[in-house]
Order: structure tokens, then C-alpha cells, then sequence
């Protein structure tokens, strides 16, 4: 009998690295961040390089949410295509989104190196792969606006793709601008650093209520404790969306799988992310320790009853596309697990004040490409916290 759980693979490699108190006193601070996922880890950093006084408050352990589920391919690239996000908000803004996701990849390279974090952070290409003759159409009009833009992008052509890889296609986009890192590590790894200069961090504090009326807000944990600040930061993840009445994004569960270690590959595809323009679409890259790491199969159903079964029948799926892709791949898979997933209607993020909230910002990086926009959010809240002006806060605003 094989045994399986639900777990992440990133929660099962690394275990609980860290641990911290829960509140269990009356404090105050400058900024409250709420969630001690990848979003509240880097964020909380940028804060703390400003300056701020800072502490971090989770219901849960850190880094057990979504952060260890994910399958942390960093890319500039957004759900929605550039040529489709330009007829959404114009061209301009939209070559400055996706220029935004390769500035982005960048900074996390200079933090992790600077800081000397060890996050498995490893800068890769990304190869976006036509999954039939009709996508290829739409997939050469994207590169030649990605080309336009100067996104650092090369046209394949399917002979080209199987010569150099090994992959079936009808064509593909190779981009200059990816990563891919091992999430769970890099924010428990920087959320210690920065505890060692002096941030506070509370996990497993249950929060009752936030006042967010006074002139201080005021957080109120189960036990009967407060934490009053000047600004509560959210990086509380797809959860968030239950506090919101503004209707940020549709939710949905979604499937990953990663192979044995030592699998044999096309040496080119250890230093390439790829994902094709299927919808879903299916997606793969390899990891430091010799495996193949696939996602995708979405699906609208989440009912927890359903989960373990779902998720069997959605890896196998996903090995059999991959099959099809990788004509002859000796994929054996190790683990499988699923995760909730969102997706917004320009594929952008929402980062920034929320009506509907007094003293309260929000980072919501939600999409395939979630990471990237909490990296972009560690420049962002400071900015509007300082009232800087930033290029971004317009396009990512709520209410949008
Ligand atoms: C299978 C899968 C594959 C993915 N692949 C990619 C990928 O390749 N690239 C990419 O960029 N993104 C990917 N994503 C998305 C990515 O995982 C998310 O964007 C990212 O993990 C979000 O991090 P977060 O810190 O915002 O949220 P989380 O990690 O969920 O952290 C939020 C934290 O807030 C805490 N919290 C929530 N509410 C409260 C409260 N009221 N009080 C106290 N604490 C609270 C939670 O306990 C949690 O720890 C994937 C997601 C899944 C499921």
C-alpha cells in the first residue's frame, strides 16, 4: 500500500523550520502585517528596510497556507496575454505590467543573494508552448507585441522546440526573464532574518476582531489580547477574499505533482520553466533536488470530503498530458497535492486601500503569477504608506 497525503511537497522536504509565540500580551507597533505566507515575508522585510516597526500575526504556523502548496515559478508573465491585457488597459500599462514581473524577478535575485538566503533560487528562461495550430496563431500576435515591448523574447519554431527540448508543440515564446525558488523556505528563512532585527512575530494567534475605526486600529486576538498599530497590512491570501464585499476574484482548486528525483530529462529543461496555452493550461519545471514538478487541472469543485480522491485522479491526468508533451518522459510520481487558486479578471492583483477598510492596506497577488506580485507589493506599500507616487498603485487599485 502506497500512502499519500494531502500535504505539500515543500512542507514534507522541509518540516517546520521555524516557531514562534503566539500574542499572549497587550502591544503597539507602526505596522501590523496579518499573514506570514511568501506575501507576508517579503513584504514585512520591505517595512522593515524602511524603517518601520513591524510585527507579523498568523492564525497558523508560518508559511502553511498556500505558501506551502505552490509550485513557485517566478515569471513576468501574466495569466492574461499581453495582447489581450492592452485592449483591457491599454497598451502602454500593459507592457508596464509585465515589464514590472521581470523587474521583480530581478529584486528577489538581489535580496536572496544579498540577504544569502538558501531558497533553492535558481534564474531560469520560460518557454510558453502552443498546445494546438489555433493557439500558435494567437501565440506568434503575443510575441510580436512582447517583441515590440523589448520583453527579451525569442520565437521557436515546434521543430526548434522538440530539437532543443524534447517538447511537442505547435511553436512557442522563449523569454529571458523567469526563476524558480523553493517559496516555504524563502519566506521562513527571511521572516527569521528579520526577527533577528528585530521584528516581532505571533503565529498560531487567533485573531476575533480588528477596530479599524479608532484612530489607531486595534487587533483583538481570541485569548483576550491587542495589538494597536498605525496600519494593518493584509497578506492573508485567498482567505481575504471572505473579509471583501468587492468581488476580487473567482476561486478554484488546482492540482501539482512532482516526480521522483534523478528523472531523466533534456538537460535544457533544467534551466526552463514551461506552460502552454492550454486552459487550463498544464505547466512544469524542475527542481534543485532532480525532479520534475508539474501543475494544472483546475477544477471549480472544493469539497473537502472530495479532496484526496480528486486529487489522485487529477494527478494521473496530469501525467498523462504531460505524455503528450514530453512524447517517452519517465515520470514516476513521489508526491501530489492540490491547493485553492484565484484568478482576477485582468489577471492583475489588487494592492493597495480597500474602500472598504479605514487604515488597512491589502496585498492580494492572486494568478498564476502570485509571487511576482508580492514581490512588486515590497515597493508599492511603502510607497503608499510614504503617499510616493507609484506607476503601479492605479492599475492594481480596487474597485478597478
Ligand atoms: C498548486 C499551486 C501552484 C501555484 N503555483 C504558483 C506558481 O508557480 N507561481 C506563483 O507565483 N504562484 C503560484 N501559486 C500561487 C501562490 O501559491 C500564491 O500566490 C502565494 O502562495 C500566496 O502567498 P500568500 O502569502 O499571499 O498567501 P498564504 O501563503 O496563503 O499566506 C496567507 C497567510 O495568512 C494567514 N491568515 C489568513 N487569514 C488570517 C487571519 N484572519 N488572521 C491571521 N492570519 C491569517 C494564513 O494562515 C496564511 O498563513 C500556486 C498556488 C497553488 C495552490
Amino acid at each position: 500500500m502506497r500512502l499519500r497525503t494531502l500535504e505539500s511537497f515543500w512542507l514534507l522536504k522541509n518540516g517546520l523550520l521555524h516557531s514562534y509565540p503566539s500574542l499572549q500580551s497587550t502591544i503597539s507597533t507602526d505596522i501590523a502585517v496579518i499573514g506570514a505566507g511568501i506575501t507576508g515575508a517579503l513584504v514585512s522585510h520591505a517595512l522593515m528596510e524602511a524603517g518601520y516597526n513591524v510585527i507579523l500575526i498568523d492564525k497558523r504556523d508560518v508559511g502553511q497556507g498556500s505558501t506551502s502548496a505552490t509550485t513557485s515559478m517566478l515569471q513576468y508573465e501574466i495569466d492574461v496575454p499581453l495582447y489581450q491585457l492592452a485592449e483591457m488597459i491599454g497598451e502602454q500599462n500593459a507592457a508596464l505590467c509585465y515589464r514590472s514581473g521581470m523587474e521583480a524577478i530581478n529584486q528577489l535575485e538581489q535580496t536572496v543573494s544579498k540577504e544569502k538566503i538558501d531558497c533553492g533560487f535558481q534564474k531560469k528562461k520560460s518557454l510558453y508552448i502552443s498546445h494546438n495550430k489555433k493557439a500558435a496563431q494567437w501565440l506568434r500576435k503575443e510575441f510580436d507585441i512582447r517583441n515590440k515591448y523589448q520583453l527579451g523574447v525569442q520565437w521557436l519554431s515546434a521543430k526548434e522546440v522538440k530539437d532543443h527540448y524534447g517538447i511537442h508543440c505547435f511553436g512557442a515564446i522563449l523569454s529571458n526573464t523567469a526563476a524558480s525558488v523553493d517559496a516555504y523556505k524563502l519566506a521562513h528563512e527571511l521572516i527569521l532574518l528579520n526577527v533577528k532585527r528585530g521584528m516581532r512575530v505571533f503565529d498560531q494567534t487567533d485573531i476575533s476582531s480588528f477596530d479599524f475605526e479608532s484612530e489607531q486600529p486595534v487587533i483583538h486576538t481570541k485569548d483576550g489580547h491587542t495589538a494597536s498599530c498605525n496600519k494593518i497590512v493584509f497578506c492573508s491570501g485567498f482567505e481575504t477574499t471572505e473579509m471583501l464585499k468587492e468581488k476580487v476574484a473567482d476561486l478554484f482548486y488546482t492540482y501539482a505533482c512532482v516526480s521522483e528525483q534523478d528523472i531523466p530529462l533534456n538537460k535544457n529543461l533544467k534551466e526552463t520553466l514551461v506552460w502552454n496555452t492550454a486552459d487550463p493550461y498544464i505547466y512544469m519545471r524542475t527542481t534543485d533536488d532532480g525532479r520534475l514538478l508539474i501543475g494544472g487541472e483546475d477544477s471549480s469543485t472544493n469539497f473537502s470530503f472530495f479532496q484526496q480522491r480528486t486529487k489522485e485522479k487529477k494527478a494521473k491526468k496530469l501525467v498523462e498530458k504531460l505524455q503528450t508533451i514530453l512524447p517517452g518522459v519517465d515520470f514516476i510520481e513521489d508526491f501530489s497535492w492540490g491547493g485553492t487558486f484565484g484568478s482576477t479578471k485582468d489577471g492583475l492583483p489588487y494592492i493597495g486601500v480597500s474602500p472598504e477598510y479605514k487604515n488597512a492596506l491589502f496585498v492580494l497577488g492572486f494568478g498564476g503569477n502570485g509571487i511576482t506580485f508580492s514581490i512588486q507589493a515590497m515597493d508599492i506599500i511603502p510607497d503608499i504608506l510614504n503617499d510616493k507616487h507609484n506607476k503601479l498603485t492605479e492599475l492594481y487599485k480596487f474597485g478597478r
